[in-house]
């Protein structure tokens, strides 16, 4: 279904690109440049995994459940800011059947639906950023996403591929999956950390310096597919 996406895809992507490396930086950078956007200001997020589903591989030390989630509300924040609406499939650490994830996504018009994942492998030298699409509508926002994410991490670039991930062949708008690097290898998992490590840091300074209430649950772990 062709819809008139085209203005936000770039945006999007480039604040994906300033949120996954970035960390701390994100947010100075992020800029609405879409001012062509129109009234296409939906993005539903995905982060992928949740509650008993950890993702990853068994024995993974860090939760991709957590790391996605991580992403997810960072992306979320960035875009609020600049003036999106955002929607989250979870906004913390439970279980969101696909189906209701799909549903979720297919309840708004002229949105787009990213859904955030890392990868995990027994080999711990495999890395690299990869996106995914099924749709020929998603392709031209898998490319400029994986353009912008894999351009701006210290990851390999494993490409943009088509399959068929259960959330995207069932979404009817735009639909893309990023794998955001490998929680297995440790230069990546890393660099996952720090960006997590370094947003929170810098939102704690921030509820400091306004009004001390609220408190964030955690847990961890990774895994792939969807
Ligand atoms: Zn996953």
């Amino acid at each position: 279904m062709p819809r008139n996406f085209c203005a936000l895809r770039l945006p999007v992507a480039s604040l994906l690109v300033m949120l996954l490396p970035c960390g701390s930086s994100y947010a100075v950078r992020a800029t609405r440049t879409s001012e062509s956007s129109g009234s296409l200001t939906t993005v539903v997020i995905d982060a992928g995994h949740g509650g008993h589903d950890r993702g990853g591989i068994p024995g993974q030390r860090i939760a991709e459940k957590d790391m996605t989630l991580d992403v997810a509300q960072r992306l979320r924040n960035v875009l609020s800011a600049s003036g999106y609406r955002v929607v989250m499939t979870r906004d913390s650490d439970v279980f969101v059947p696909l189906p209701t994830r799909v549903a979720i996504a297919n309840s708004y018009r002229s949105a787009i639906f990213v859904c955030i994942h890392f990868n995990a492998t027994q080999r711990r030298g495999a890395g690299g950023i990869e996106t995914y699409f099924y749709s020929r509508d998603s392709l031209p926002l898998a490319s400029a996403v994986h353009y912008q994410v894999a351009g701006g991490a210290p990851s390999s670039n494993r490409g943009v591929r088509r399959r068929g991930y259960y959330v995207l062949r069932k979404t009817n708008i735009p639909a893309v999956l990023v794998e955001c690097g490998f929680l297995t290898n440790p230069t990546e998992a890393a660099y996952a950390q720090s960006s997590k490590r370094s947003h929170k840091k810098s939102a704690r300074k921030k509820k400091s310096s306004s009004k001390p209430t609220g408190s964030e649950a955690r847990s961890g772990s990774i895994d792939r597919e969807t």
